[in-house]
C-alpha cells in the first residue's frame, strides 16, 4: 500500500486490474456482439396446468459467441447492466420477441392469445422514455398488446414507489401486462402490492425445489399463492423440473408453470414444432 498522506492509503491489487481490464475486454466484446447481431432469443414454454398446453413463453436471450459457444446470461447481464449496454439489448430483445410471437400468431391462429412474456432490467425501467421505447416497438411490430407479459422484479417494482405507479400504470395504458418475477426473493413490498397494476406473480424457482425436502417450502408457495388469490393475480410457477412438482402445484391449485418437466428454453424453430405438435393434437 501506497500512502497518500495523512491516513490515506490505497491499495495496489494487481488482481483488481487484472479484473477491470477483462471486464473492458468483455464490454467491448459484447458492443462487438451487439453490432454483429451474435444475441439469440430462446423461448421456454409456459403450460396451463389445468389443460395442459402452452399459453406462452418467456423469452431468453444467449450469446451466440462463436459457433460452438452459446453463453447463458449469467456470462455477460451483469457487465450489460454495469455497462447500460442492457439498454440496447433489451430493446433488441423485445423487438425480437415480438416480432417472433406476431409469425406465431399467424402461424397457428388457433392460439390467438399465446404471451410471450419478457424481461426488463432495472436500468430499463429507469428510462425516462422506457413507456415510449415499448410503445414504438407494439406499434412497429405489430404485436396485440395484451399478449406481451412484461417481467420486473420484486426490488425494481418497490424502489421509489411513486415513479414505480406512473410507469406501470402508463404500461398498462398500452394494453400490456406485468409480472413480478422471482416472487418472493427480493425484500418484502406486501403492503404496495395492491397498488400496482400487476396481472401475475411468478414463484421463484427456489421455492418450487423447496417443495422436495420440507412442508416448510409447501407452505411458502401456499402462502403466494394465497395472496396472489387475494389480490386477483394470476401465479406461474416456475422450475417445474419434475412430476411430483407438477402433482403439488397442481394440488394446491397452481394455475400455470414453466420448467424443465416440460421444457428448456429453446431456439424459436424448436418452439414452433412444440406448437405444431400441441395444434395436431
Ligand atoms: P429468470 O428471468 O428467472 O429466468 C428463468 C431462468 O430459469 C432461465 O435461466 C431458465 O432457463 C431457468 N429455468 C427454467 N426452468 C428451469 C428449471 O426447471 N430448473 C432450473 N434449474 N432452471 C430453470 P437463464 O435463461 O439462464 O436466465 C437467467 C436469468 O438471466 C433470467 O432469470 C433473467 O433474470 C436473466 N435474463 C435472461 N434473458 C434476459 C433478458 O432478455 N433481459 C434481462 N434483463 N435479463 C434476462
Ligand atoms: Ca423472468
Ligand atoms: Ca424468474
Ligand atoms: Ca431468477
Amino acid at each position: 500500500a501506497k500512502s497518500l498522506g495523512k491516513g490515506r492509503f490505497e491499495l495496489y491489487d494487481p488482481g483488481m486490474h487484472e479484473l477491470a481490464a477483462s471486464r473492458l475486454a468483455l464490454e467491448n466484446r459484447l458492443r462487438r456482439a451487439l453490432h454483429e447481431n451474435e444475441f439469440v432469443v430462446h423461448y421456454q414454454p409456459i403450460i396451463s396446468l389445468s389443460e395442459g398446453g402452452i399459453v406462452g413463453v418467456e423469452a431468453l436471450v444467449r450469446w451466440r459467441k462463436s459457433e460452438t459457444e452459446l453463453v447463458y446470461p449469467d456470462g455477460f447481464i451483469s457487465v450489460a447492466e454495469e455497462t447500460g449496454l442492457i439498454l440496447f439489448l433489451g430493446m433488441w430483445v423485445l423487438r425480437e420477441a415480438c416480432s417472433t410471437m406476431v409469425r406465431w400468431h399467424k402461424e397457428f391462429p388457433r392460439t390467438p392469445e399465446l404471451t410471450v412474456s419478457i424481461n426488463v432490467s432495472a436500468l430499463q425501467f429507469a428510462q425516462n422514455d422506457f413507456v415510449q421505447q415499448v410503445s414504438k416497438v407494439l406499434r412497429e411490430t405489430g404485436i396485440r398488446p395484451e399478449t406481451v407479459s412484461l417481467e420486473i422484479t420484486e426490488s425494481v417494482s418497490m424502489t421509489n414507489s411513486e415513479h414505480t405507479m406512473t410507469v406501470l400504470a402508463r404500461l398498462r395504458a398500452l394494453g400490456v401486462r406485468i409480472s413480478i418475477d422471482d416472487f418472493g426473493t427480493g425484500y418484502s413490498s406486501l403492503a404496495y402490492l395492491h397498488r400496482f397494476q400487476l396481472d401475475t406473480l411468478k414463484i421463484d424457482r427456489s421455492f418450487v425445489a423447496q417443495l422436495d425436502d420440507s412442508k416448510e417450502g409447501l407452505h411458502v408457495v401456499q402462502s403466494i399463492m394465497d395472496l396472489a388469490q387475494n389480490l386477483g393475480l394470476n401465479v406461474v410457477a416456475e422450475g417445474a423440473e419434475n412430476a411430483r412438482h407438477v402433482a403439488q402445484l397442481t394440488a394446491m391449485g397452481c394455475e400455470f408453470a414453466q420448467g424443465f418437466y416440460y421444457s428448456r428454453p429453446v431456439e424459436a424453430g424448436a418452439l414452433s414444432a412444440l406448437l405444431e405438435e400441441q395444434g395436431q393434437q
